[in-house]
């Protein structure tokens, strides 16, 4: 993945924060009136399924017992083909042990959408690093918050 690309995820994703999450929403509001802007459809079933399109709607269908932390990563991650453009293929690719480029756009723009740099630092300092509240503050798992603090280069506290 090329430097361009990666400025293109995290610009992609700080216009997108300034859109709509300038009011200080709830995450899950701030996704809600993401995929209502980007004509984005989101379902539930037992078992997730691959994206789809109808028409000119993306249907998202996640699976029905995954903590919502999980759901806000997902969902981000999707919409960050949509807006950086890449069509329902890459949507649909499956998880191979090679990662797109276009898998590592999204996951740049989910990463910085729902943890933009300075108030992730910002949260970390106050809190000690604590991976568990910091997910908690921003409404990601636990995972995603110490992927985001390894690649920022900050130390997770430890329990
Ligand atoms: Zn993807």
């Amino acid at each position: 993945m090329t430097e361009e690309q990666i400025l293109q995820a995290i610009e992609a994703a700080m216009k997108a924060r300034r859109e709509f999450f300038s009011d200080d929403p709830a995450v899950s509001v701030a996704i809600f009136r993401m995929c209502a802007w980007y004509n984005v459809e989101v379902n539930y079933r037992k078992h997730g399924e691959s994206p789809r399109k109808n028409g000119d709607k993306y249907v998202l269908t996640l699976p029905q017992y995954t903590p919502f932390e999980n759901d806000h990563v997902r969902i981000a991650h999707e919409l960050g083909h949509i807006v950086l453009g890449h069509g329902i293929e890459a949507m649909q690719s499956p998880v191979r042990t090679e990662i797109s480029d276009e898998d590592r756009q999204a996951n740049i723009f989910a990463a910085d959408l729902l943890m933009p740099e300075k108030e992730f630092r910002e949260k970390c300092r106050e809190c000690g690093n604590d991976v568990e509240e910091v997910a908690f503050w921003f409404g990601v798992t636990p995972s995603a918050a110490g992927v985001r603090m390894a690649i920022l280069g900050i130390e997770e506290m430890k329990r």
